[in-house]
């Protein structure tokens, strides 16, 4: 019996080191690594790289989205963002509170905790943003967070930032969506916490999980703002974030518009400055950032100025409200998330409007470590992916097969009102798009 009971308590020990050291090295092989990859990384406005493709990052297909670039000029990796958040040198890994956050919500919550509810970002805006001026006339926003099971003190933040770094003139409205959240602190508490800004909140409860995509639509129904803006719900807008985004929809009521996505490390929680870079993808459709086409640099408002972008990364961007309308939202069946975000930037492209990141609005995001999708979401994300496949991409989706090809014969639902969606906006081919805003992709097929 005794002889049992230390043996268990041997094997016990034995599962927590093993644990703990296995922790220990994924970190501790971040780190290591990232000094590589910013030595990889040119800055994107290099001429000599112009036209190469330069990949900054990218996340695995069940998680590609937003993930910022962490390469960065030396000078602004010393920005004074430092300041502003723990360092990871005090990090205890052993500690099993920071493994239970991680795997809860794919970040370190016990920085999260320690940096409250509100704090100030570094500002990571190129200087010439300083010196331009917006019109005071501009249209209001409605900005819409959607949540599920989100870490409790990155969802306040998400919020207090806006609210605090928004005119109040141009904040009609935030719209919270909770997809149906279990965590308890998310219910009573949060209502608690959100009467403190005074009617500019409010929450939305999904009686089902709904996912992401059917979230936003949800979320846009209760907006009553000129403009809506998505934000993910571990967020922190920066300085003069959202007068540019609308200033360039007041332009040209067809752009749709992404800010420059900052880092915020999901170890340190450290605001990160992120260079200038536009949103791509490749023939799996997995979205990637690339360099700055040398020509958009060379514009007189230089790094300023918005710059095209074949693709929006996902969750961070502002559209017209009517012209999100007039443009058919989202595809409905699409399920949790992925693949919405190509949808959408392909049907603005393709049908009569643009995207646009706007280098003068940042927003930081963290860049949370997640675990790897389980098997039903692979399932939905193949799903959304077929979708758009076989709406957009004509005789192109050869070549999301060549490289996918377990998906050829995959069921994806009916998709005749997509297409007759299409039909009715009389977008162009994708064959237009492209010749016309990616001929990179083009370029890089297989025969
Ligand atoms: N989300 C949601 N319902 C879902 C899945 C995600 O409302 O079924 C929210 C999530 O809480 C977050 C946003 O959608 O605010 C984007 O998801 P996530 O941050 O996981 O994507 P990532 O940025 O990690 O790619
Ligand atoms: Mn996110």
């Amino acid at each position: 019996m005794q002889c049992n009971v230390l043996q268990y308590l041997f094997y016990g020990s034995l599962i927590f080191v093993i644990w703990t050291a296995l922790f220990f090295v994924y970190f501790h092989h971040g780190h290591v690594r990232s000094p590589l990859k910013k030595a990889h990384a040119e800055p994107p406005s290099a001429p000599s790289h112009a036209h190469q493709r330069v990949i900054y990052a990218a996340e695995e297909l069940g998680t590609a989205r937003l993930i910022a670039a962490e390469a960065e000029e030396e000078e602004q990796a010393a920005a004074p963002g430092k300041q502003f958040s723990p360092s990871n040198e005090n990090v205890n890994y052993s500690d099993p509170e920071l493994l239970d956050g991680f795997l809860k919500y794919g970040f370190n919550t016990i920085v999260s905790r320690s940096l409250g509810h509100e704090r100030e970002v570094p500002d990571t805006r190129d200087k010439r943003c300083l010196s331009k001026h917006y019109s005071l006339h501009l249209p209001t926003a409605s900005i819409i967070i959607c949540f599920h099971n989100e870490e409790f003190n990155a969802l306040l933040r998400t919020v207090s930032s806006v609210v605090y770094l928004t005119p109040p003139h141009l904040l009609e409205d935030i719209i919270l969506v909770d997809d149906m959240s279990k965590f308890v602190d998310l219910k009573e508490k949060l209502d608690y916490y959100l009467e403190s800004f005074r009617g500019k909140v409010k929450l939305v409860r999904n009686k089902k999980r709904e996912g992401l995509i059917r979230a936003k639509m949800i979320g846009a129904a209760y907006a009553s703002g000129e403009v809506l803006v998505f934000l993910d719900s571990h967020c922190e807008v920066n300085v003069a974030w959202l007068e540019p985004l609308l200033h360039a929809i007041t332009e040209d009521y067809k752009t749709v518009v992404a800010p420059v996505i900052d880092v915020i490390d999901s170890l340190s929680l450290e605001y990160q400055p992120s260079p200038l870079v536009r949103g791509a993808f490749d023939w799996t459709l997995r979205f990637r950032w690339d360099n700055v086409l040398s020509y958009e640099m060379d514009l007189p408002e230089g790094p300023t100025n918005p710059i095209r972008s074949p693709a929006i990364s996902g969750g961070i961007f502002a559209i017209y409200r009517p012209y999100f309308y007039e443009l058919g939202e989202y595809d409905k069946d699409m399920d949790i998330w992925g693949g919405e975000n190509l949808e959408l930037s392909l049907r603005v492209w393709m049908c009569g409007g643009q995207l646009l990141i706007i280098p003068c609005s940042r927003v930081g995001h963290i860049s949370r470590k997640h675990a790897k999708p389980d098997s039903s979401h692979e399932d939905s994300l193949a799903r959304n992916y077929l979708r758009l496949v076989h709406v957009w991409l004509d005789e192109y989706k050869e070549q999301f097969f060549l490289r996918s090809p377990a998906l050829r014969h995959r069921t994806y639902g009916n998709i005749s009102e997509r297409i007759q969606l299409r039909k009715q906006l009389g977008c162009k081919s994708f064959q237009w798009y492209l010749d016309t805003v990616f001929p990179e992709l083009e370029a890089s097929m297989v025969s």
